[in-house]
């Protein structure tokens, strides 16, 4: 656990108006030989070139609302597990061309970590044309090994397994702001802080229960349900037997 200590007492660095353009180059070492931790950047329309380390990446999304087509996509957070946090945002009547997202978002040979990937990866669909997968979902692997409860939202799931608190406060915000103000880019953040983590928990209990095949299944089913709900039957489960 000491891992995990570590990433919940580590000091938070959020910093306003952080786009490549606004940090240099001898600024961001200063930055990362005092706080050697992680920062939240926030960057528009797109992903720097090399933002990223390898491996899988912890990917969410903000948007105006649940319906796809009516509420647009306004952020994109990512993070490759080693400490910092990506945002990317969109603006309104973005043509979300985003070429250095897609391609990490469309990358085959990147696993792809969501909470609740079911409605992440269909708004991506929707608005940057990409399938995000593979995927790794961790509210579907609770759902799978945490049968004691019905309480499988990311904040239950942060507590239970990683004893961290998360702030839910910002969960309904206006992400269309033209400025994401300190607690809705925090927020933001750590929606993608701590899926690295949870995976490996997960993983561990789907393995002891011998669930992991079955919950392998899911994720790579997991596209054909996103793609069912855009093209029209969010809500009907077309493999029950009524209606
Ligand atoms: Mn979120």
């Amino acid at each position: 656990m000491s891992a995990l200590i570590g990433v919940s007492s580590r000091p938070r660095v959020v910093l306003p108006h952080c786009t490549p353009e606004t940090i240099d180059g001898i600024e961001r070492s200063v930055q990362r030989a005092y706080l050697p931790f992680m920062s939240v950047y926030l960057h528009e329309e797109d992903l720097p070139a090399d933002a990223l380390g390898s491996g899988p990446v912890a990917v969410d999304t903000e948007t105006m609302g649940l319906q796809t087509f009516r509420d647009r996509l306004c952020l994109v957070q990512i993070s490759d597990g080693r400490g910092d946090e990506h945002l990317v945002r969109f603006s309104p009547g973005s043509a979300y061309a985003a070429p250095n997202l897609r391609a990490v978002l469309g990358d085959p040979d990147r696993l792809k970590l969501y909470h609740f990937a079911r409605f992440d990866i269909g708004i991506m669909q929707a608005y940057l044309g990409i399938m995000a997968a593979p995927l790794y979902c961790t509210r579907t692997a609770s759902r799978l090994i945490r049968t004691y409860t019905d309480r499988h939202g990311l904040k239950d799931l942060v507590k239970e397994l990683l004893n961290v608190d998360l702030s839910k406060q910002q969960q309904t915000s206006d992400w269309g702001a033209a400025e994401l103000n300190d607690a809705q880019r925090e927020y933001a953040a750590s929606d993608v802080r701590y899926l690295h983590a949870l995976k490996e928990r997960l993983d561990e209990r789907l393995e002891r229960e011998g669930r992991a095949a079955l919950a392998q299944a899911c994720f790579e089913f997991l596209p054909t349900r996103a793609l069912l709900d855009i093209a029209g039957w969010p809500e009907q489960d077309i493999f029950a037997h009524d209606g």
